[in-house]
């Protein structure tokens, strides 16, 4: 059975980053079938897959060609790195229309044609959002995706978007089934970063399924168009992706979350004297 994940967290935060390397590195390490379909309007998801290649979106097929060739996955859809497939939504021309759209006419092309049964392990929704709403809550909403990572940090934002993004999941966990697996920490090199992560996950009932550290190599990979795994396949960094990919692989931890409030969040942003 193919598992469905989604990839939440702020803007910025290293989602694509972190879900083409975990791919990569499942692919590659882990011997797993991958997909990844990128649900963010900047299509950058599936890039470094691809070598650096920007994949023509969905939206941006159904626009200039019409409905008939998204049926065509020869025209939207490209194999790469590790036989990784790769797929990406796209949105509206900037300034026009609902950006979340693009997200429910992909996903419902894709699963018309059975993409997602295909013979895969994993796929992997890398999914725009501070707010769980629209169009990008459908990975959540209609139970496309049943378990959630959300990628943080111990940044102010990046904690209070990655609890707005639980509270935007609890409203669709009991209907849709959808679980959160953990929060993957990205590491900024903030003071006392993983001690805050560890004490956030505890409070709204989750773990920190791993802490991926900050290195250049990840910035030096994809100056060259590639996902460290792809890059230097035995560098530390790599195998911070393999042992993330192993975790998930392995994960039974999954729950509906219990967000903070926000004057918890602000004890908590005291406590450790996180600033943005
Ligand atoms: P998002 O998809 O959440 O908007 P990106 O994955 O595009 O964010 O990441 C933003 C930038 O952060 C990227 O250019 C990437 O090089 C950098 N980055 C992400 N994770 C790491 C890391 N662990 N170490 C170093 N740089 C990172
Ligand atoms: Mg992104």
């Amino acid at each position: 059975m193919v598992r469905k994940v989604a990839i939440y967290g702020k803007g910025g935060i290293g989602k694509s980053t972190t879900t083409q390397n975990t791919a990569a590195a499942l692919a590659h390490f882990h011997d797993q079938k991958v997909m990844i379909h990128g649900c963010d309007p900047k299509a950058d998801s599936t890039r470094m897959i691809l070598g650096g290649k920007m994949q023509r979106t969905m939206m941006d097929t159904l626009r200039e060609e019409g409905e008939e060739a998204c049926m065509d996955l020869d025209k939207i859809m490209s194999t790469g790195f590790g036989e990784i497939r790769c797929v990406e939504s796209g949105g509206p021309e900037p300034g026009v229309g609902c950006a979340g759209r693009g997200v429910i006419t992909a996903i419902t092309i894709m699963e018309q044609q059975k993409v997602y049964e295909d013979n895969l392990d994993f796929v992997f929704f890398d999914v725009l959002g501070d707010v769980v709403c629209g169009g990008f809550a459908m990975p959540v909403r209609d139970g496309k995706a049943e378990e959630i990572y959300i990628v943080a940090s111990g940044e102010m934002m990046a904690l209070y978007a990655a609890n707005n993004i639980c509270k935007g999941m609890v409203k669709y966990a009991e209907q849709s089934g959808v679980r959160l697996g953990g929060i993957i920490c990205n590491s900024r090199n903030v003071d006392g970063e993983r001690e805050l992560l560890e004490e956030f996950c505890e409070r709204i009932g989750t773990q920190m399924i791993h802490f991926v550290p900050r290195d250049n190599i990840v910035q030096k990979a994809e100056f060259n168009k590639k996902t460290v795994v792809d890059f230097e396949s035995e560098c530390n960094q790599a195998h911070e992706y393999e042992e993330l990919g192993r975790k998930i692989i392995e994960n039974e931890n999954f729950v509906i979350p219990e967000p903070m409030t926000m004057d918890e969040m602000e004890e908590l942003v005291v406590k450790y004297g996180v600033m943005d």
